[in-house]
């Protein structure tokens, strides 16, 4: 699967960089989880993206996998569920069910701020830009 533009911050595990903390942030930014220049240097190394099956095989998302989804990416999402009210499982499906274009235009949706426009950071659970809870 070739990656465009924002598809290109959606990570192999099905999270949308966007609105991820470390790439909201201003300082010692990341730049997304496919893009490998200036990493911070606190970035966590995931079990995910440097998956032996995801690099040997050449995949783009983890729904391509045979185990998908597996233990790893259960635990993910599993966190991510429970803490973040999102679930990385649900975006592959997603995406395999919908398409990237279909994909990217409601998360779009589902993220932006009503009231600025900004985008909701999944991590704090408000907008980045006007501090607006959701
Ligand atoms: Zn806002």
């Amino acid at each position: 699967m070739i990656l465009l533009n924002e598809a290109l911050l959606i990570a192999p595990c099905g999270m949308n960089c966007c609105i991820c903390m470390a790439y909201l942030r201003k300082r010692n930014k990341c730049p997304g989880c496919r893009i490998e220049a200036n990493k911070p240097v606190t970035r966590v190394i995931c079990k995910i993206k440097t998956c032996d099956i995801l690099t040997k095989d050449k995949l783009t998302f983890c729904f391509e996998c045979e185990s998908f989804p597996c233990k790893s990416l259960k635990h993910l999402d599993k966190r991510y569920r429970t803490r973040y009210g999102m679930s990385m499982i649900e975006n592959l499906e997603n995406i395999k069910k919908l398409g990237m274009e279909e994909f990217l235009k409601n998360e779009k949706i589902r993220w932006t701020c009503t009231e600025c426009g900004g985008t909701i950071c999944v991590h704090k659970g408000y907008c980045y830009n006007c501090g607006r809870e959701i």
